[in-house]
C-alpha cells in the first residue's frame, strides 16, 4: 500500500517576510497564519514599546535592553539586529524546534536578519521581500494605522528607502497594492515551495512504493 500522499516526510521552511514599515507584511503575516494552521510564527524579542494593540507573548515578547543583550550575550537569538532605533532578535529555541520536527515558520524581520539567517540556513529559507504601490501609500498607511507618533513615522519613512534598497536579496517580490491578492500571491509562494522535490525525502519511499506495486 502506498502511503497517503498527504503525509509524505518533507523537511520544514523558513519564510522569511521584510518590507519597509507600513507596506503591509504584518497584515499579510496574520492572514496567513489564519489561513494556514501549520505555519507558526516566531515571536522575535524586542526592546520597541508595545503598541496598544499589541500582546506581550504574542506579537513580540517586549523586553527591557538590559533582557535583550543577557539574550544576545547567552547565544539564545538565531539572529538580532538594530532596526529604527531598537533591537529585535529572533529566539533560537523555538524556531530550531521546528524546524527539526519538519514544522513551517514565518518570519517578520528585517533586511539585516534575513541576511543571518541567510548566512546559517539558506537551504530552509524562502524569502519574500513586500513593496508598497508607492511613498506616497506608504506614508498614508503608516498615518492611518495611527499606532507610531510622527516622529516614528517620520523615521520609519527615512529607513523605508534604505530597506527597500535591499529587494534584490530576496527569493521573491510582492507588491502589495490590492491586499488579497498580495496575500493570494504570498500563498501561493508557501504552496509551491512545499512542492519543491529537495524538500520532500519523504518522496523517495512514496515512489519506491508505488514501483513496487503490481500492475492493475
Ligand atoms: P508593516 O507590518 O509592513 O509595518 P502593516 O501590516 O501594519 O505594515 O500595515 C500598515 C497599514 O496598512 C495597516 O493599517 C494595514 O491595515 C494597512 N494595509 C496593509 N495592506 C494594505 C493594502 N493593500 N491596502 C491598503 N491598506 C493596507
Ligand atoms: P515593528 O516595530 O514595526 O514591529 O518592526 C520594525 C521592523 O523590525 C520590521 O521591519 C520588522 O520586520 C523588524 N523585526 C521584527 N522582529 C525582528 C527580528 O526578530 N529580527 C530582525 N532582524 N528584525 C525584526
Amino acid at each position: 500500500m502506498v502511503e497517503d500522499a498527504s503525509a509524505i516526510r518533507r523537511r520544514g521552511l523558513m519564510l522569511v517576510l521584510s518590507s519597509p514599515s507600513g507596506a503591509g507584511k504584518s497584515t499579510i503575516a496574520r492572514n496567513l497564519l489564519e489561513s494556514d494552521p501549520s505555519l507558526e510564527l516566531s515571536v522575535s524579542v524586542t526592546t520597541r514599546p508595545r503598541r496598544a494593540s499589541e500582546i506581550d507573548g504574542v506579537h513580540y515578547h517586549f523586553v527591557s535592553r538590559r533582557e535583550f543583550e543577557r539574550l544576545r550575550d547567552s547565544d539564545a537569538l538565531l539572529e538580532w539586529a538594530e532596526v529604527h532605533g531598537n533591537f529585535y532578535g529572533t529566539p533560537r529555541e523555538p524556531a530550531e524546534s521546528a524546524m527539526a520536527a519538519g514544522r513551517d515558520m514565518l518570519f517578520d524581520i528585517d533586511w539585516q536578519g534575513a541576511v543571518q539567517l541567510n548566512e546559517k540556513m539558506r537551504a530552509d529559507i524562502v524569502s519574500v521581500f513586500i513593496l508598497p504601490p508607492s511613498m506616497h501609500e506608504l506614508k498614508s498607511r503608516l498615518k492611518r494605522r495611527a499606532e507610531d507618533s510622527d516622529a516614528t513615522i517620520e523615521t520609519r519613512l527615512k529607513n523605508a528607502r534604505i530597506e527597500i534598497e535591499h529587494w534584490r536579496e530576496y527569493d521573491y517580490v510582492v507588491i502589495n497594492e490590492d491586499l488579497d491578492r498580495a496575500f493570494a500571491a504570498v500563498r501561493a509562494i508557501a504552496i509551491a515551495e512545499r512542492l519543491r522535490r529537495d524538500r520532500r525525502p519523504g518522496l523517495f519511499d512514496f515512489v519506491s512504493g508505488l514501483l513496487a506495486e503490481q500492475p492493475v
